[in-house]
């Protein structure tokens, strides 16, 4: 049911031959450079014993479009740059907001959710209209409101999250959105995700 949340994430920026470039500052260590590209399993076997810091040499840059739930967990990842969809300079006029399967396919649910929706852009529209600025009008907004953030990570945080956000503990929505990552990165550099 989880993969049914309408959420998007897209790669937009990767370092280029990142496995290259880990693996050059790995094997710096032990003066072994010249040894780049003779053993695949290489990064495998230094994330094994917890020799993890080259793999912070790379970084990815994602956009992700999800709910103000989701963006709100995902921002307590530190180690991160982000830029957010801001509703204090964009009026958020359209209802656009991420409804849980959990509650669309339940039919009570479903219909309390949307009148609850409904309510909300309706108020926000109201105090627009009588002039109350946006950075105030958001606050009945709901957590569902749907928005956009670009977020920037290296390789050693996006395994740190995918390993945290795609577990049965983690959020839904947010699992959905890790297993998104996970999937990208085990293509984009499957010697550094491929364990994952
Ligand atoms: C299932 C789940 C439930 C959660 N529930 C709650 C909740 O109820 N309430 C709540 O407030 N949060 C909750 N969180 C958020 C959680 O506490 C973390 O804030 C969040 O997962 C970010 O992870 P992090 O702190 O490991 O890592 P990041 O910020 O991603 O940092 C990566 C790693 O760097 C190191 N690091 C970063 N900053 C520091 C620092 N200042 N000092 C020392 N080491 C540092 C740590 O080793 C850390 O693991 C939950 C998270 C999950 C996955």
């Amino acid at each position: 049911m989880a993969e049914q949340y309408d959420v998007e994430v897209k790669l937009l920026a990767i370092t280029p031959d990142a496995e290259r470039l880990i693996e050059t500052a790995g094997r710096l260590c032990w003066d072994t450079q010249g040894k780049v590209g003779t053993a695949p399993d290489r990064i495998q076997k230094w994330l094994e014993v917890g020799h993890e810091s080259m793999i912070e040499h790379a970084c990815a840059t994602f956009h992700i479009r999800a709910s103000r739930v989701l963006t709100h967990e995902l921002v307590r990842h530190r180690l991160a740059s982000y830029s957010q969809r801001s509703q204090r300079y964009v009026k958020e006029n359209e209802p656009r907001y991420i409804e849980p399967p959990e509650l669309r396919d339940n039919r009570y649910a479903h219909q309390e959710f949307e009148a609850a929706m409904k309510s909300c852009w309706a108020a926000y529209a109201e105090l627009l209209a009588r002039g109350t600025k946006p950075e105030i009008a958001r606050y009945v907004l709901p957590n569902a409101c749907e928005t956009q953030i670009i977020c920037t990570w290296n390789f050693r945080e996006i395994r740190h999250i995918i390993k945290l956000r795609t577990s049965k503990r983690a959020l839904p929505e947010i699992r959905v959105v890790a297993n998104q990552i996970r999937a990208i990165m085990k293509d984009k550099a499957p010697q550094v995700f491929g364990d994952l």
